[in-house]
């Protein structure tokens, strides 16, 4: 297989993916824009690729936005503190600079060789609503020279509870992607790990209320969290099951139940349900990759069993990896740098520094596409 038959060196990703035109051409495909992909992004747009971004979620961001966009980290390299979401927003500014085709609430569901070199990546038809700014296509498949697998642990999938499930966005969340929304609100927290403390943490400050429910005596969260959790004022009821939601078009009211069998009636305009997330490799599972342990195997060039296949971030393994946003980035590049020169044969592996180009990358991040694109705010 010839991985860098089509399209040809710094190609600009074109077609608009009508009903006429179903398809999309880029130098690179880049599975999943979570942080890895993201920052792969920007690392091929510096080298003159042209790149295509997509991800199953209807936003950008992967994990950070969709499980803690409201946390602080502090383990990005240059970064004392940032908030996921700020994180976020400065990767899509980023990447942004070099105008990638944006495929958002699409999953790639196929990998299939291109009949002239390259690979076809197949998207599954239900593309969800227009990007605000930035380009985006209702392409159905993807003709790529490479393709780079940044899918990280998979479309995550929460788990529920039977009880929830009839109040599915009618009170019942997964995750907080604005605090702001529960302000004065009564709030139950349903679950034992770091998300739900987190949570409760996080919107204690500015709800009526919060209530944890968990099912187990003890939490599974870090044990500060939770020494802070009993601190704060949040109402805590452990050994306890959420046994059903009352309310007519949005959740008013939640009943538990102890594991004495005394029954409580809880007031809730919102429902967190942070009982964490089943993931799973997905259509990816098919596309006969190497893997191990269901992560994709890769070598020092993050290049897959496939010729022009390159994975990167958290669906990658090798000896010794660590699953962190700042090993991602690292990964990231390596493997559009190592695409770039299979793309094009006789290019220096070692970028040229950033530093040397001229004029710099516009800073403004930009909400590529749908209602909940990330916005930058200053960390505290
Ligand atoms: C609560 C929590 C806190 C964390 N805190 C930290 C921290 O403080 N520091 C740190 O370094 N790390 C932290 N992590 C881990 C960090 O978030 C991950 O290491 C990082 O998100 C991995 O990035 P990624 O880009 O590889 O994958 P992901 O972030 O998982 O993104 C992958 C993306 O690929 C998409 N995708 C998957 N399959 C397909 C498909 N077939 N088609 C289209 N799209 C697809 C998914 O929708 C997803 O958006 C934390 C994780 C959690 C859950």
């Amino acid at each position: 297989m010839d991985a860098t038959a089509v399209p040809g060196p710094g190609t600009s990703a074109r077609g608009p993916g009508t009903e006429a035109d179903p398809e999309i051409v880029a130098d690179l495909a880049v599975v999943g824009a979570g942080p890895a992909g993201l920052y792969a992004a920007s690392c091929a747009g510096f080298r003159g690729l042209s790149t295509v971004l997509v991800d199953a979620l209807a936003e950008p961001g992967g994990q950070i936005a969709a499980l803690y966009p409201e946390k602080r980290i502090y383990d990005v390299a240059g970064r004392a503190a940032v908030r996921g979401r700020e994180l976020v927003g400065e990767l899509v500014a980023q990447a942004a600079a070099f105008d990638p085709v944006w495929l958002l609430g699409r999953t790639a569901t196929t990998l299939t060789p291109g009949d002239r070199g390259g690979w076809l990546v197949g998207l599954d038809d239900d593309g969800r609503g227009a990007p605000r700014a930035g380009r985006s296509s209702r392409a159905a498949r993807i003709r790529a020279g490479a393709v780079l697998v940044t899918a990280g642990l998979g479309r995550p999938t929460p788990r529920s509870l039977p009880a929830l499930r009839p109040f599915e966005g009618r009170g019942v969340a997964y995750h907080v992607p604005r605090l702001e929304e529960h302000r004065g609100r009564d709030v139950v927290v349903v679950g034992g790990g770091d998300s739900a403390v987190d949570w409760a943490l996080a919107l204690a400050p500015l709800a009526a209320s919060v209530t944890v429910v968990h099912r187990r005596r003890a939490f599974r969260a870090h044990e500060y969290s939770v020494k802070q959790m009993y601190a704060s004022g949040v109402r805590v009821l452990t050994d306890t099951q959420v046994t059903r939601l009352h309310g007519t078009d949005r959740v008013q009211q939640v009943t538990v139940e102890d594991r004495d069998g005394q029954v409580t009636v809880l007031p809730a305009q919102a429902v967190v349900a942070a009982l964490g997330f089943a993931t799973s490799l997905g259509p990816l599972a098919g596309w006969g990759l190497a893997t191990e342990d269901r992560l994709i195997a890769v070598d020092r060039a993050m290049r897959t069993s496939l010729p022009g296949v390159y994975a990167a971030g958290d669906i990658c393994t090798y000896e010794g990896r660590v699953p962190l946003i700042s090993v991602g980035f690292g990964e990231a590049a390596t493997a559009a740098n190592h695409a770039a020169v299979a793309l094009r044969p006789g290019a220096r592996l070692a970028p040229e520094h950033s530093t040397d180009r001229e004029p710099t990358p516009p800073a403004e991040p930009v909400a590529p596409h749908g209602p909940a694109a990330p916005t930058p705010e200053p960390s505290a």
